[in-house]
């Protein structure tokens, strides 16, 4: 049977990276792109770092956008032509919007994180959350609580880290620094918090019987969120359920950062209704 999907006007966009083995994108964007009838395609790139400049001119010349992931999320700032707020705040790129010609880096990991929160009924805008980890993850999720006016407490194993994440973020945002606290991963202050968001590798597959943190420290939360999704219920969601405390999965922060790409490439109507975008989710989750 013939297939006519792919021609001369299909729009192309990338996910680019060192080791791509493992993506979950071309699936979901290309899922994204036939629920919504359009005229698009999605492929991953493998490229070595010293192929990054030559790929980037390619994708310049040929793509309508693309992802960026490890090992070229920093590293492919100085080739692009503008980068917005966050992407300063944060120092990454996960999007790039070609413009014309003109490439724009967004991050989208920390709006499909809090997408992924809304979604699951909890609220975002000014709360209190606590962070765990002082990493990539943590950074964006810390910028993007604290731009819908939240507070923030970052609780690392290495204060060090922790103190540097808060003093960069903390020059971003009005008031940042009467907005951010850093602690000890092992002595948390014991305040309420509106919710907790695990950005450390704790509780992943094989060690899935961790927790970040203790059940006393899950129970001063009002609601958790796990970056883990290997296995979707870690050890941490799995106590905050114990506890009858909502708990977020992290597969919603992978699929809502590939949404809010394509409202970058698309604009904010990315024509995909809510039920087909769960339908698309559901089936993900089933993959993994
Ligand atoms: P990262 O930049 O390497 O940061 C990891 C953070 O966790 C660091 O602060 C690190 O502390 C801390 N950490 C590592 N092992 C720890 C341990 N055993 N105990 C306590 N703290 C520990 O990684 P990232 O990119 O932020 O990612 C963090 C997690 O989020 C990973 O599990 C990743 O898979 C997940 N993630 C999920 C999504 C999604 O779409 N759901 C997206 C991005 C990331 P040190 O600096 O002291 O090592």
């Amino acid at each position: 049977m013939l297939d006519r999907r792919i021609g001369a006007s299909t729009l192309r966009f990338a996910v680019l990276g060192e080791s791509l083995s493992h993506t979950w994108s071309p699936y979901i964007h290309n899922s994204l792109f036939l629920a919504a009838s359009r005229d698009a395609v999605y492929l991953p790139v493998t490229i070595g770092r010293d192929r990054l400049s030559s790929a980037v001119d390619v994708l310049r010349s040929c793509f309508a956008g693309f992802n960026v992931t490890i090992p070229y999320k920093e590293r492919i700032l100085p080739l692009l032509d503008e980068v917005d707020d966050a992407v300063r705040a944060c120092g990454a790129v996960n999007t790039v919007e070609n413009r014309e010609g003109k490439l724009i880096g967004h991050i989208t990991d920390g709006l499909g994180m809090l997408s992924a929160i809304d979604k699951g009924g909890v609220r975002t805008q000014s709360v209190r959350a606590l962070i765990l980890g002082a990493g990539g993850a943590a950074r964006v999720a810390g910028y993007e609580f604290l731009a819908r006016g939240g507070e923030v407490t970052f609780a690392a194993r290495d204060a060090q880290k922790a103190g540097q994440l808060c003093a960069e973020l903390s020059e971003t945002q009005q008031d940042g620094q009467a907005r951010i606290r850093i602690c000890k991963l092992d002595s948390i202050p014991q305040t309420a918090y509106d919710i907790l968001i695990n950005c450390t590798p704790v509780g992943m597959y094989p060690k899935t019987e961790e927790s970040p943190v203790t059940r006393d420290v899950v129970a001063q939360c009002r609601a958790v969120f796990d970056a883990v999704y290997n296995p979707r219920t870690t050890k941490l969601l799995a106590i905050a359920r114990e506890e009858g405390i909502p708990a977020i999965e992290g597969l919603g922060m992978l699929f809502h950062q590939a949404v809010e790409a394509q409202k970058f490439w698309f604009g904010p109507e990315i024509g995909v209704p809510e039920e087909a975008q769960l339908s698309i989710y559901r089936e993900l989750s089933a993959a993994l």
